[in-house]
């Protein structure tokens, strides 16, 4: 008999879980953004998902508006990706070869935004970290532009001054990160443009690339103002640097066609490289690099730039991304545009009941709130740092008592699913002015 079974001993509240984590675990989680260290108190242990709701280790049901951070674009475990899963697995967890699902969704992907090539990877991460490589690879050139408050992932280079728990922390970026590394990565205020023309101006022969969130959603949403990415795209441009767009976040998200298809697709452009994440692996770990084929195309085998993963195009994450797509109909995107915006609406009349001065960002169907703003709104990261950040702890535990999971920070956005019903709208609006009042006080 094997003594490995602890069940009796386990623990199952989610203070006794996070206490049993944080002994094995650094700080009890496996990324940063799960802790509660800005709100305060135990993270929720979630044991399932079903729809909009998400169920915790003590058998507490919560409204969730994470949806994993954004991939549950159809509400958790939809009927036809999980059966697409059941039948990937039932035919094998991984080959390590080319796969017919990965061609399918590498032609799905590219038949809703124009790219010529896409290459998967397991992670947002990878897919910024590659799309970096390529352009410093295509251009010969070492410096790369990023936006104060945008998150790119973890890779070393696009850590300075990043958004999502880096802000949440108030990190001016990471240790173990080498100066040289820090000091190819020029970091300048979202949504300013003179900063951009100094920049090219002194530096522009050195400069690889400028990579941006299509909208910033990791300091909280911020708007691109009017013209900004159209802007971004001229300049790198005239100056012979590539434009990566990052749509990890907003990819098959924001709109049909990502935050693409509210900008570049309107005013006539297309970026260079773009990354994808979240949404197109449905849940399971998937991103991709893609783009123009001059500049895909020397990725290694054809080409210099060496990118490889062993579980890359994995079947089962593959049969996920794929089930997601074909599923996110023009209903779904309807869908997710009207519970979106009748929870801004909710959050909107709930706060100013409560006379919470506040104001709201938005990209498409992904918004977020900030505090104490009304008067000039949120453009760059100061202004989201500037905020009244107090106000957002009270604002959550409400909202998590009252059985509606939010991001416990105020720095990340909002996430509703197509799985968003009547009922679970109205257990949101019954939670609303309590949270609003916590805020007030
Ligand atoms: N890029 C953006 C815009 C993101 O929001 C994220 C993650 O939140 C990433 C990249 C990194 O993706 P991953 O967490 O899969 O590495």
């Amino acid at each position: 008999e094997t003594t490995s079974n602890t069940a009796n001993t386990a623990p199952t509240t989610n203070a006794a879980l996070y206490d049993a984590a944080r002994a094995v675990i650094p700080g009890g989680v496996n990324s940063p953004v799960r802790a509660f260290g800005s709100v305060g108190g135990a993270p929720v242990s979630m044991v399932k998902a079903a729809g909009p709701y998400l169920t915790d280790a003590e058998g507490r049901e919560y409204v969730d508006l994470v949806c994993s951070w954004g991939p549950m674009l159809l509400g958790h475990n939809h009927p036809a990706v999980v059966d697409a899963v059941h039948r990937a697995v039932d035919a094998g967890l991984s080959f390590g070869t080319s796969t017919p699902d990965e061609l399918r969704l590498a032609e799905l992907i590219a038949g809703k935004v124009p790219v010529d090539r896409v290459r998967m990877v397991s992670t947002g991460t990878e897919a910024t970290m590659t799309a970096i490589r390529l352009a410093r690879g295509a251009t010969v050139r070492n410096l790369v532009v990023k936006f104060a408050g945008c998150y790119h992932g973890h890779s070393d280079g696009l850590l300075a001054a990043a958004g999502s728990g880096v802000a949440t922390q108030s990190l001016p970026g990471s240790a173990g990160v080498t100066e040289a590394q820090a000091a190819e990565t020029l970091v300048l205020p979202y949504n300013d443009r003179s900063a951009l023309e100094e920049t090219f101006t002194a530096r522009g022969q050195e400069i690889a690339a400028v990579i941006t969130e299509a909208a910033p959603c990791n300091m909280g949403v911020v708007t691109p103002e009017e013209g900004f990415n159209q802007f971004l795209r001229g300049i790198t441009e005239s100056h012979g640097a590539l434009l990566i767009w990052d749509e990890v976040l907003t990819g098959f998200r924001a709109s049909e066609t990502g935050y693409w298809g509210l900008s570049g697709k309107v005013e006539g452009w297309t970026p260079d490289l773009w990354t994808f994440g979240k949404v197109i692996g449905g849940g399971m770990p998937t991103a991709a690099v893609a783009g123009r084929a001059e500049v895909m195309d020397l990725l290694a085998p054809l080409g210099p730039v060496y990118q490889a993963g062993t579980l890359s195009g994995n079947p089962v994450a593959m049969a996920a991304g794929l089930a997601t797509l074909q599923n996110a109909t023009g209903e779904v995107y309807d869908a997710i545009t009207r519970r979106s915006q009748q929870l801004e609406q909710m959050l909107v009349g709930a706060l100013t009941e409560a006379g919470v001065d506040h104001s709201i960002q938005r990209a498409g169907t992904l918004f977020s709130v900030a505090f104490g703003t009304s008067a000039g709104g949120v453009h760059n990261y100061a202004d989201a740092q500037a905020q009244d950040t107090f106000r957002y702890a009270p604002f959550f535990h409400a909202m998590l008592e009252h059985g509606v999971y939010l991001p416990p920070s105020v720095f990340e956005a909002w996430f509703v699913s197509s799985a968003h019903d009547d009922s679970a709208m109205e257990r949101i609006a019954a939670a609303l002015p309590h949270a609003a009042r916590a805020a007030a006080a």
